[in-house]
């Protein structure tokens, strides 16, 4: 027990007497009083309700804080979605969820309340709904969503990896009084799995109402990700997709590639086959389907795998040429006195006749 000790004013009648613990973190044997100082010793409260300096900045702050914080829902409570939920739970935001495989427990242990169904949950009219489901999925999600148990104001956010789809599908099924914001975290649970500063972070304002709230809305969910030190990078989905599917596809690519390979590491890895291994643990967290998707819904995708069977192709090409090349040395002693000899071959071609002017000319490419 802390010691306690009685700040009764003599005068105060008994609803308004208060206790406090005059040194809440000494021991009692270490408080020693003169006896009759003990008998002195009241607290006297002089003032119950000027404001302390302390108080009001506390005040200040807590009512700055929830004017930024934001009612968040979470459609598909997967991989991704549970990575963000832990960032946003962290800043404070108040977070719902729902998807089709019920995730109670995980949810509860991050903060969020989870819902069975989408009614329940757009009937807590969060102010953002942000769409985490499957690239493939979500057209459907999208379609059996009972968007008339939102507010008109809503927001809504996704975050497929492909930009131009999401932006069509959601054109296509939102009511017109919903606003929209195409984004997309470039990382994930493992790149981004420490800090997500200096991290890319796409968006594209794709309709976002004039009203000032609508507009203050937006910048405070992107604050989210701004906060935590990432890139913000504003460009138009078409945009997006030209560049992810040079970088981002490639990627996922290669990494998936080396991992059917069977990457091994070994007691003398270079730092090169490092990031190689890095790679393979990057994409090997990501579903297929998150693959198939960069694939299926991104139109630069099938420009980006032709290049890279070609470049590969080319490579082999080379190496073969040069092997060709050595292989000839052995065989003619070297190249050049290989090209000196055709004139022979020819002649021999010619059954010991000389061969004609035109036969001998050198080649010229
Ligand atoms: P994912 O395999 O792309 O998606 C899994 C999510 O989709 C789960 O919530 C799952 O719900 C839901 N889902 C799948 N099929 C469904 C269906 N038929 N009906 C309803 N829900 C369905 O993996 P993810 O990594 O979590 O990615 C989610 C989204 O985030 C994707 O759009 C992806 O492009 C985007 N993203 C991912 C990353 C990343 O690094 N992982 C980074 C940026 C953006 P249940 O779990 O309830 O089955």
């Amino acid at each position: 027990m802390l010691p306690l000790i009685s700040a009764k004013p003599q005068h105060l009648s008994p609803p308004l007497s208060f206790h406090f613990p005059l040194f809440p973190s000494s021991p009692t044997s270490s408080l020693s009083f003169h006896p009759r100082l003990k008998n002195t010793l009241r607290l006297r409260i002089r003032s119950i309700d000027a404001a302390q300096p302390y108080d009001y900045e506390s005040h200040l702050r807590t009512q700055h804080f929830k004017s930024q914080s934001l009612k968040i829902a979470i459609l598909g409570f997967g991989n991704f979605g549970q990575f963000l939920a832990k960032t946003f739970s962290r800043q404070g935001h108040t977070l719902l969820a729902y998807s089709r495989t019920k995730y109670t427990d995980t949810a509860k242990s991050l903060g969020v309340t989870f819902y069975n169904n989408p009614d329940d949950l757009f009937e807590s009219h969060p102010e953002v709904v942000i769409l985490c489901t499957s690239i493939l999925s979500t057209e459907k999600v999208l379609q059996t969503l009972p968007f008339q148990r939102l507010k008109r104001s809503t927001l809504f956010v996704d975050v497929l990896s492909v930009k131009e789809f999401a932006k069509t599908i959601l054109l296509k099924y939102l009511p017109v009084e919903f606003d929209i914001l195409c984004t997309h975290p470039m990382f994930g649970p493992e790149s981004g799995k420490n800090s997500w500063d200096g991290l890319p972070f796409v968006y594209d304002k794709v309709r976002i109402g004039n009203e000032e709230d609508r507009i203050s809305r937006v910048e405070r969910f992107l604050d989210v990700f701004a906060k935590e030190g990432c890139r913000m990078v504003e460009m138009t989905c078409a945009e997006h997709d030209r560049h992810a599917a040079g970088s981002q596809f490639v990627t996922h690519t290669m990494g998936r590639v080396l991992e059917r390979f069977g990457l091994e590491s070994s007691p003398i890895n270079t730092k090169g086959y490092d990031t190689l291994l890095d790679l393979v643990e990057v994409t090997a967290g990501d579903s297929f389907e998150l693959y198939y998707g960069l694939f299926m819904y991104n139109k630069n995708a099938m420009e980006q795998l032709e290049r890279l069977d070609m470049a590969f192709e080319a490579i082999k090409k080379e190496l073969f040429g040069n092997l060709h090349h050595v292989y000839r040395k052995q065989l003619f002693g070297n190249a050049d006195e290989g090209a000196e000899d055709r004139p022979k071959v020819q002649k021999l071609l010619h059954n010991g006749a000389p061969p004609s002017a035109d036969a001998v000319k050198p080649e010229t490419s």
